[in-house]
C-alpha cells in the first residue's frame, strides 16, 4: 500500500540531506579517509566526560526545569558575557536545548508565521532551509562568493531582500565555507537589520574556532540584543556532538515563546549532558584551546595543499571546513566527489549539498588527524593529475 498520502505535503516534498545520502555510500566502503561529516575527531575531554559519569553516579537521573539547570544557565551567562560581551539574565533570557539543532527549530517554530520570509546566506548548513520550510516560512537565500572569502555582504543582502522578510539567519563562521565577517561588515549587517526591522537568528556554533581576527557577535552591537537570538552549543568547540546539548539566549519574551514549544515537545535537555556542559564552561577552556590549535595547524596544511594541487581554496577564517573550487578540473562537484571516493577512497561533500550556490565547490572537513590529512592530500593530488591526464 502506498502510505505517502498520509505524509504532510510540506514534509513529503522536503529533500533528504545530500550529506547523509553521500555518507550512506561511504559507510559501506572500507579504508575511506573521510573529510566528510562535520564533527571533531577528538573525544570529549576526559574531565568533561567524568562530570557526566559522576552526575549519573550521584543519581542525577531526573527532569530539570524546562529552561535547564539554573547552574548551567548561570555558567552560560558568565561565558557569553566574557567571550561575546553580551549580558543575558540566567533566569529568563537563556534556554538549554538539545543541541543548536533544537534551538534553531524552536526559534523557527516560535517565531515564524506561515508565509513569513526568512533570509539566510548560502552555501549554508543543510538544516537552514528545511527548518524554515517545516515552520511554514519561505526561504530567501542570499549568495556569498569565493571572491569575498564567502563573507556575507550588505550588497547581497540588499539585492535579495523582499517585502515580507522578517528574519535573518546568520552563521559566522560558516559551515561549509569557513567564511566569516569582520567587525565592520557585521556592523553594516546590523544596520541593515535595523533598517529593515529584521529579527536575527545568529548561529555562532563555530565562534571559538576563529583563526583570523576576533569573532564579533552581532548581538553585542548597539541596538541588536533586543532583536537577536544568539544560538550556541558544545558540539564543536568542546567536541561534544553526541551529548546533544546547546542553548539559545535572547529577549525574555522570545525565549519564553521558544520555551513553550520546547516544553511541549522536548521537555528538557538531558540532565547528564547539562552537568557535563557546566564542567566544559567552567574548566574546559584549556582543552578547547588545545583542540583549536590543532585545527589551525591542519587548516594551514590542507589549504596550502589544495592550492598546490590546483584546487583553488580561500583561507577559511573560522570553523573546521575548507571549501576548495573543483570546477577547473572540468568535473562537476558531484562527479568530482564520487570519482574521488571511488578511485582514491577520500570522501568530500559536493558543495551543492549546501545549496545551489555551492556549485563548483566541495567541502572538506579537516577535523581529522594530521597524518590522515597528509595521506588524503597525496591521494587528492594523484586523482586530480589522473583527471587532467584524461582530458
Ligand atoms: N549549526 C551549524 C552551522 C552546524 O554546522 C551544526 C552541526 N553540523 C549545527 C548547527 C548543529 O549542531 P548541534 O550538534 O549543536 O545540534
Amino acid at each position: 500500500m502506498d502510505n505517502s498520502r498520509f505524509i504532510a505535503k510540506h514534509v513529503l516534498n522536503l529533500p533528504k540531506s545530500g550529506i547523509r545520502d553521500f555518507f550512506e555510500i561511504v559507510a559501506k566502503m572500507k579504508d575511506v579517509i573521510s573529510l566528510g561529516i562535520g564533527e571533531p575527531d577528538f573525544d570529549t575531554p576526559w574531565h568533561i566526560r567524568e562530570a557526566g559519569i559522576y552526575a549519573l553516579e550521584k543519581g542525577k537521573t531526573h527532569y530539570t526545569s524546562n529552561l535547564g539547570l539554573i547552574e548551567l544557565r548561570r555558567a552560560i551567562s558568565k561565558y557569553v558575557e566574557k567571550n561575546f560581551s553580551i549580558s543575558y539574565a540566567p533566569e529568563n533570557e537563556i534556554i538549554i536545548t538539545v543541541g543548536v539543532s533544537e534551538a534553531l527549530d524552536l526559534a523557527c517554530r516560535a517565531l515564524i508565521n506561515p508565509g513569513d520570509k526568512v533570509m539566510y546566506h548560502q552555501p549554508c548548513y543543510v538544516s537552514y532551509s528545511p527548518s524554515i520550510t517545516l515552520a511554514h516560512g519561505l526561504a530567501v537565500p542570499v549568495p556569498t562568493f569565493a571572491k569575498d572569502d564567502f563573507a556575507l555582504t550588505v550588497e547581497a543582502l540588499r539585492a535579495a531582500w523582499q517585502p515580507g522578510c522578517k528574519l535573518l539567519m546568520l552563521n559566522l563562521p560558516c559551515n561549509p565555507t569557513g567564511g566569516t565577517c569582520d567587525r565592520a561588515q557585521i556592523e553594516a549587517i546590523a544596520k541593515f537589520a535595523i533598517e529593515k526591522d529584521l529579527l536575527v537568528l545568529s548561529d555562532e556554533i563555530y565562534s571559538e574556532l576563529t583563526f583570523a581576527g576576533v569573532h564579533t557577535s552581532i548581538a553585542s552591537l548597539p541596538g541588536m540584543q533586543e532583536r537577536t537570538i544568539f544560538l550556541h552549543g558544545f558540539s564543536k568547540a568542546f567536541a561534544m556532538t553526541g551529548w546533544r546539548i546547546g542553548y539559545a539566549c535572547g529577549p525574555a519574551a522570545l525565549v519564553e515563546a521558544m520555551m513553550k514549544v520546547h516544553q511541549y515537545s522536548m521537555l528538557c535537555a538531558s540532565i547528564l549532558s547539562q552537568e557535563a556542559a557546566i564542567e566544559a564552561l567552567v574548566r574546559g577552556e584549556d582543552a578547547m584551546k588545545a583542540m583549536r590549535d590543532q585545527y589551525h595547524r591542519r587548516r594551514d596544511f590542507m589549504v596550502r595543499r589544495f592550492n598546490e594541487i590546483g584546487l583553488k581554496c580561500h583561507l577559511p577564517r573560522g570553523s573546521f571546513y575548507a571549501f576548495p573550487e573543483v570546477s577547473k578540473t572540468g568535473l562537476s562537484e558531484k562527479d568530482f566527489a564520487v570519482g574521488l571516493l571511488q578511485t582514491e577512497k577520500v570522501a568530500m561533500v559536493p558543495g551543492t549539498a549546501f545549496g545551489p550556490n555551492g556549485s563548483g565547490f566541495c567541502r572538506a572537513c579537516f577535523a581529522t588527524s594530521y597524518e590522515q590529512l597528509i595521506e588524503a592530500a597525496t591521494r587528492l593530488e594523484r586523482y586530480v593529475a589522473a583527471v587532467a591526464a584524461k582530458k
